[in-house]
Order: C-alpha cells, then structure tokens, then sequence
C-alpha cells in the first residue's frame, strides 16, 4: 500500500473526553472515527488490524473443532420472550418495530437465536456435540459507553455456543474453549490472565473470565503472589467473606430492586445526603424481607441479578408485596441500632456482590420482619485487602486491574429448557440440551492491545497484528533515487510475502518518522541518504539502535 494513497486521517487533537489511551492513539492515528457515543467507524489500518485479529481467532477456534457461522443481528422479540429475557435484559437491549409492529431486537448475545436454530436439528445424541461460532457486530445501549472501542454499543464479538448430551461433554469442551483461549490471547500479544469469575449460583468453576491487565480496566483481579489463583474482585470478597460456603442459602427467597419512594424513606432514616446516589435491594428471605443498600456510583445490575435469581430458580417479590411490607406495616422501619440482627447474612452479601459489584461501595442491612416489631442492623462489606493471606490458602493477595476481553460459561440447561430443545438420549429418552458459550470482545481485544503497547511517540503494534508488517519510508519523496529503491524494496518484500506499508509521499522527514512512530508498525525501513549505494536502515519501532543493511539483505533482516 502506497501511504500517499492510503485513507488515514490523522489528528492532532484528540477530543478531551478520550480518557483511554487506546482511545487517544486510535484516533490521533487515523483508525477509527466517532459517529455517536459508543458507535464507531473503523478505518482501514484499523480494519486490517481486526482482520488479522479474526484470523487468530478463526485459526484456533476451527483447529479446536468449532465451526463458524453467521446469525443475523435483528432477532425476533419472540425468541426472547421464550427465555423471559425480553423483560428482563432491560434498557441494554435495543428493540425496534417493523412496519408491521413486529417487535425486534438488536442481538446483544445470541443464546435464543442459535438454540432456536439448532433445537430442531440437534435432535440426538449422536449428532452431538457441535460447537458453532460466529464473529458480527452487537448492540449494547451501555449505560457509559466509554474508552472509545473498550466499551462500546456496537462492538465486534466472537461468540460461539457449543451443544452436549452429557455434562462430562461440556467439562470437556469448556477445558478445550479454555485453553484456546490462552493460545488466542497469547498470539495477540495480551498480557492477560484467566480469573474466575463472579458465576452466581452456577459454581465457582461454572465461568472464567480473561483479562487483559490494564490500568484503565475497569474490573479489579485479586491474584496470588504465589499460585495460578485469580478471581474477580466481586468473586473473591464472596469466597473471602464466606470460604467454608459454596452455595447460597436456602432462606434466600425472593428480591427486588426497591422503587424510589423506598429509597427515599430509607434513606431519610440513615440520614443519608439526599443527593447521594443509592441503590437498594430488597431480598425476601424466610425470616422476611432483607434489605441491602449500595451507596456510592455502583449500578444495580439488573441483568446478573435476574441471571444469578434464574439460576437459583428465584422468583421477584411484587411490588405490592414489598409494598405491603415497607410501608403498610407499622413500625416496619424503625431506627437502626441497638438490637443488631443480619438476618441472611450470606445471601444478602453474596447477592449483593454478584449484582452490584459493590466491592467498593458501603452497604447497609436492614432487616425487616413484618411479624415482628423492627429490627435492623447495618455493617459495611469486609474489603479483601492487598497483602490478605488469599483465597485458596496459598501466598498472598495482589490486585490489577483488568479488562475483561473473553469469557467462558457453562450454560447447562437454562435456555434449552426454556426454549424447549431436547435431543434423544441413548435410551430413547427426550433431554434438555447442555449447553456452554463463549464469548470474545473483537474490537475491545484491539483496544486492550494498544493499551499495553504503547510509548510517548504513539502504538507499538504486536507483529501478529499489527496492520502491516513493514513500514518502508522513502525519506525525501522528491528524491529519484530514494522513490527507486523504495518501490525496488517493495516489490521484493510483497513477493516474499510481507505486507508493506510504502510511505512515497512528498513530506518532511520529520513528518513521516512521526507518523511512522504514531501508527506504530513493528519494523521501519528508512530509505535515505545512501540509497545510491543500496544501502537502507533497519529500525524495529520498539526501540533500540538502528541498522545499517545492503538492499540485498533485506528480506532475510526484515524475516
Ligand atoms: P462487561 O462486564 O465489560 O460489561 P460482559 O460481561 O457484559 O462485559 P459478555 O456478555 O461476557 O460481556 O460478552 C463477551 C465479551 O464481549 C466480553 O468478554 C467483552 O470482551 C466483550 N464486550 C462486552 N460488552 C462490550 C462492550 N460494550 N464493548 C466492547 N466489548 C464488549
Ligand atoms: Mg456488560
Ligand atoms: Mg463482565
Ligand atoms: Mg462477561
């Protein structure tokens, strides 16, 4: 590619709300551009760069025997409606109409899609298992989108779903998804690591997450210093906090997310400042209701929450249930002191944990018992520390900060059940499909390299994908000799099969060395002064000296 020609608009100011660096250099660079907030136009370097991303992706997901498809994105609400997702995923899921008044939505995840594809098909045991994957865009309303690609509203998602008769299959294959995630992160370049990850009450090993370490993260890893442990921070203060459980308790009963009247009323008793953010959950327990209040900039998230209850097989308290509760009953909330009783205590902590990420936030119990006169005790979450002995008894806590650019699930029975997508076992019996999914953020995956790879000057792509291999600069574009070895050099590099990026263009030297540093391919060939001797300079863009080579030994060198 001649750079003259090439579609690269760069900037030299970058918008003052691109906090990441990623975000920064992506655009300065020229790969990308903002058309709404969270919704993105990727360039051409940058569409080279996810191209060679996809192919690592490709490559290893069909080496280890996924195969790939593509779904579409608009997804009928029925499908939806089918899994009880339609209500309950919330505002992250784009809906749409039709000109008939058909409900749509824009696929945030294709669980529904693909198992109404396959629950016909897959109908026995011996056509399983199968794993199926795709690469496509898809659609969040995040409630920040933010850092540029890192968290997005239309982002690029590898997703693949795989199908099982036997659990000891899914074990397998989430064994085999596990470790070709590591080989798929490895070759891009990522400094990451498999944490386990906050999985409700699916099991502490039903789900891991990959992690890319970055300071701009936004999930904090609590690792040993001495064993491969690792966990996200929301997972570990629930193990910390509770080492001896590994399962909800059976009082646990029922939850809700308090409207705002409640919130008002409770804070008002906590002499809270009213413009304090607040989020209250409400948990109906067997002993009554529990009340769990998350202070501080931590979402409720309404999506792990119906997740996390789904699993349990947790049904909602109505509103006039806690209605009833809160405000009919006399004396319901009364003072909070003296008589300190936490009632659920594991379950509300856990809860709390799994669907506010409220690692940071300050929470109050209250318990309310409608039998009885009113009892209420609040405490604060006990923080995991740096230095804690951890977890798994083996060295000490150390904490990162991560970004989250893969995950892997087992999904058991959840949306076969619900969509009724059953196979015919050995004995002629008909079984719910078990199911596991995996998912990788594309476009983040670009973002979170450019995170680790970077200098003053601008990236420093990883040579497996960077968005060509060599960056040939003809260092006086008006000079006809230079202009000769440097289309020479370009055709003898292409031939061997090296992507060349040719900057013939007529600038200044110190432009084109900016540009070269700010774009950030691995290895530059300067081609100068000694040009009529055949003679080049060999720079690789991560530093040290450069190298004088004969026009004959470029090839060989660049390899
Ligand atoms: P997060 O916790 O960051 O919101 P998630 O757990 O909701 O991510 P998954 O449902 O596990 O995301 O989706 C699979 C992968 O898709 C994630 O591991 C991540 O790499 C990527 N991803 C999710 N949301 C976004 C987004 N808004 N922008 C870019 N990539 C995303
Ligand atoms: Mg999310
Ligand atoms: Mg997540
Ligand atoms: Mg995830």
């Amino acid at each position: 590619m001649k750079q003259s020609k090439l579609f690269m608009p760069t900037l030299r100011e970058v918008p003052s709300d691109a906090e990441a660096i990623s975000h920064q250099l992506l655009l300065r660079a020229g790969f990308m551009r903002q058309n709404a907030a969270g919704i993105y136009s990727y360039l051409p370097l940058a569409k080279r760069v996810l191209a060679n991303i996809e192919t690592i992706i490709r490559e290893e997901l069909e080496a280890a025997g996924a195969q790939e498809l593509l779904m579409p994105a608009i997804q009928p609400a029925e499908l939806w409606e089918e899994t009880g997702r339609w209500d309950i995923y919330g505002p992250e899921l784009m809906r749409l109409t039709d000109r008939h008044d058909r409900r749509f939505a824009l696929g945030a995840t294709h669980e529904e899609l693909i198992t109404s594809i396959v629950r016909d098909e897959l109908n026995s045991y011996k056509k399983l298992p199968v794993n199926l994957f795709q690469i496509q865009m898809k659609y969040r309303d995040e409630r920040r989108p933010r850092f540029g690609l890192l968290r997005g509203r239309e982002f690029i998602m590898k997703d693949a779903y795989s199908f099982h008769s036997s659990q000891e299959s899914l074990d397998e294959e989430y064994q085999n998804m596990f470790d070709t995630y590591s080989r798929i992160f490895s070759r891009v370049g990522l400094e990451f690591r498999p944490v386990v990850a906050d999985s409700g009450a699916i099991g502490g090993s039903g789900t891991h997450e990959f992690h890319a370490l970055a300071a701009i993260g936004e999930d904090t890893i609590v690792y040993s210093d001495q064993s491969d442990y690792a966990a996200n921070l929301e997972m570990a203060e629930s193990i910390d906090a509770y080492p001896k459980q590994d399962k909800a308790p059976e009082a646990l009963e029922e939850v809700h997310t308090a409207d705002a009247k409640t919130i008002e009323a409770v804070s008002a008793h906590l002499n809270l400042p009213a413009n304090e953010s607040i989020k209250t959950v409400i948990f109906k327990t067997e002993q009554g209701l529990v009340m769990a209040l998350v202070r501080g900039d931590h979402e409720v998230n309404d999506i792990k929450l119906k997740n996390y209850l789904g699993a349990l097989d947790i049904t909602m308290a109505s509103d006039e249930e806690i209605e009833a509760a809160l405000h009919s009953t006399p004396g319901t909330l009364g003072p909070i002191g003296a008589d300190m009783k936490i009632v659920a205590d594991y379950a509300v902590r856990a809860l709390t944990n799994a669907v506010c990420g409220a690692n940071k936030a300050e929470t109050h119990y209250i318990h309310v018992d409608p039998s009885r006169d009113f009892e209420a005790d609040y405490t604060d979450l006990r923080f995991v520390e740096e230095g804690d002995a951890s977890p798994d008894g083996n060295g000490n806590v150390k904490f990162a900060r991560g970004i989250e650019v893969g995950q892997v699930f087992k999904l058991g029975t959840r949306y076969s059940e619900g969509m009724g997508a059953t196979f015919l076992d050995e004995g002629g019996k008909a079984q719910p499909l078990i199911m596991g999914c995996y998912g990788i953020g594309v476009s983040r995956t670009l973002s979170a390299v450019v995170e680790q790879h970077y200098d003053e000057r601008g990236i420093i792509w990883p040579k497996a994908i960077a968005p060509y291999d060599v960056h040939l600069i003809v260092v006086n574009g008006k000079n006809a000799e230079q202009l000769e070895l440097g289309e020479t050099l370009y055709r003898e590099l292409t031939a061997a099969g090296f992507s060349v990026l040719l900057d013939d263009r007529k600038e200044r030297a110190g432009v084109k060395f900016a540009d070269a540093d700010l774009i950030g391919l691995p290895v530059r060939l300067n081609v100068g002064k000694k040009a009529a001797e055949g003679i080049v300079e060999l720079k690789a863009r991560r530093g040290g000296d450069a190298e004088e080579i004969g026009q004959e030994q470029v090839v060989e060198a660049v390899r």
